[in-house]
């Protein structure tokens, strides 16, 4: 593809990408596609092409065969998971960032490099950090990384690699990764257990209190009296705000107090719920971080920007990059002069995570967060809870319905009679009938079903068609037992 071909197509790519979004906004397609698993080998041929095709038959195929196997987040009646960060702005800042390269030390890229840490920074100047988060400080900082479960899994290697330093000479054999153990809740994301996982670490999960189901820092501090008394390492507590099942907050004082006896490390996922504290209003959540060794967010999830940005700060960057700083290596090519700036203390990024090169995601950040200033932003997270609301209080002037949890953030969480049965064939009947699409979960060893605000242009409208179609579909749930 040469310049001018690509001038074609790509202004035809940006017809179709709007042209796809507002089909979406304008109710045309449905939420969800009609497909059985294996559909797409069915459809395409298995070997790839030996000679050239045009961009038009390319094209038609990813409408006739994608976009018909594509679940589309952006559409009115997709409300399971958590909000997703498509806007247009963070749409154009993705494409620019394909075209440049990638980066891992300054110099091989010191727009990315310093880009990166400068969004970082206002990124944290935004939610009300504190300044030991910012790469300014000099003290902590923050990188991008791919996604929540990144992050968490570059923490708990930090965290690992931290206590296993501080054990050294204590014993005389090194200590094996197995007597480590880690903690959160039973209601932190599934990530936390594969990041265990991956670094060889027992996880304990440990109950949540009735009225907040937040962590119980009570059985936190005997799982770690019990584990010492076993021989082992407690070393890393992972708290959660806005949980993937109900939105629910551990509470970081708390936690954070634990810790910091106990001498563990309090990391924070706050991958769905940390795009909220652009609103002074959320910012008593952080009280207590002052104890927090680390912090996760995704402005991927409910700060307009696409998928992938995940945020990660650290109250100590020389902790982080101990666990990933590797010597230069005779087969790679290594920058040569050192550079030294009296501004700008010089960072690669690759020391600050798992990979050695990286995209240009802060470009779709600062897109975003200039063309909708602060405010802007503010103003989208302040919408998305009005319609949550919203939703709540339409919802529960209906009797049959119960709150499964308080509503936190863009996400309601209820119940159909106080029935797991009812509720989970309530779900099976909305979903099965593409009315809308919902994503039950379980709290309390109970059935809940989950209403989430996803798209950057939620409606009341999409509200009042919700409560339409589950009060419709309860109705005849009601009328099949009654009968
Ligand atoms: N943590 C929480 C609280 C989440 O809700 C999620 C996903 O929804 C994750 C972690 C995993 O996020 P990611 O897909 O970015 O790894």
């Amino acid at each position: 593809m040469d310049a001018a071909e690509f001038r074609r197509c790509g202004k035809q790519l940006i017809d179709f990408i709007a042209d796809y979004i507002e089909s979406l906004n304008g109710n045309r397609r449905e939420a969800m596609p009609r497909v059985l698993p294996g559909y797409l080998r069915q459809r395409l041929p298995l070997r790839p092409p030996d000679q050239p095709e045009t961009w038009e038959r390319v094209m038609s195929d990813v409408e006739e065969h994608i976009l018909s196997g594509t679940a589309h987040w952006l559409h009115p009646d997709f409300n399971a998971y958590f909000p997703i960060g498509i806007s247009y702005a963070s749409v154009l800042g993705d494409l620019l960032s394909s075209s440049f390269g990638v980066g891992f030390t300054w110099r091989s890229n010191p727009a990315l490099t310093e880009l990166e840490r400068l969004m970082l920074d206002w990124l944290a100047e935004m939610m009300g950090m504190p300044a030991h988060f910012r790469n300014d400080s000099g003290i902590g900082g923050g990188a991008l990384q791919g996604s929540a479960s990144d992050c968490v899994l570059v923490s708990m290697l930090a965290a690992r690699k931290e206590k296993l330093t501080q054990l050294i000479g204590k014993d005389a054999e090194p200590l094996p990764v197995s007597r480590l153990v880690a903690y959160c809740s039973q209601l932190a994301h599934p990530c936390v257990d594969k990041a265990a996982v991956i670094c060889g670490v027992r996880l304990r999960r440990l109950g949540y209190d009735d009225e907040n189901l937040a962590l119980r820092c009570d059985l936190l501090e005997s799982a770690v009296l019990e584990d010492r008394q076993l021989g082992l390492v407690p070393f890393y507590v992972c708290a959660v705000l806005g949980t993937t099942a109900c939105a629910s907050c551990d509470n970081l004082s708390d936690v954070g107090a634990v810790c910091h006896r106990e001498q563990l490390w309090c990391h924070v996922d706050a991958a769905y719920s940390g795009g909220a504290l652009v609103c002074p209003e959320f910012r008593p959540l952080l009280q207590g971080i002052e104890l927090v060794d680390s912090f996760n967010f995704n402005p991927s999830k409910w700060l307009l920007c696409t998928f992938d940005a995940s945020v990660l700060w650290v109250k100590s960057q020389s902790k982080l990059k101990d666990a990933f700083v590797s010597g230069p290596r005779a087969s790679i090519p290594v920058d040569d002069a050192p550079i030294s700036n009296p501004l700008e203390q010089i960072c690669d990024l690759k020391d600050w995570g798992i990979p050695l090169s990286r995209r240009f995601r802060s470009l779709k950040l600062w897109f975003v967060i200039r063309l909708y200033g602060v405010e802007g932003l503010q103003r989208h997270i302040r919408l998305h809870c009005r319609l949550a609301q919203s939703f709540e209080s339409q919802l529960l002037k209906d009797g049959r319905f119960q709150l499964a949890a308080k509503t936190r953030f863009s996400l309601v969480c209820f119940r159909f009679r106080d029935s797991d049965a009812l509720s989970r064939l309530l779900v099976c009947r909305i979903n099965q009938s593409r009315d809308l699409h919902l994503m039950p979960a379980s709290v309390r060893d109970r059935y809940i079903i989950r209403y989430a605000i996803v798209r950057e242009r939620a409606v009341e409208a999409d509200v009042n068609r919700a409560i339409r179609v589950i009060l419709k579909h309860a109705d005849q749930l009601d009328g099949k037992f009654s009968n």
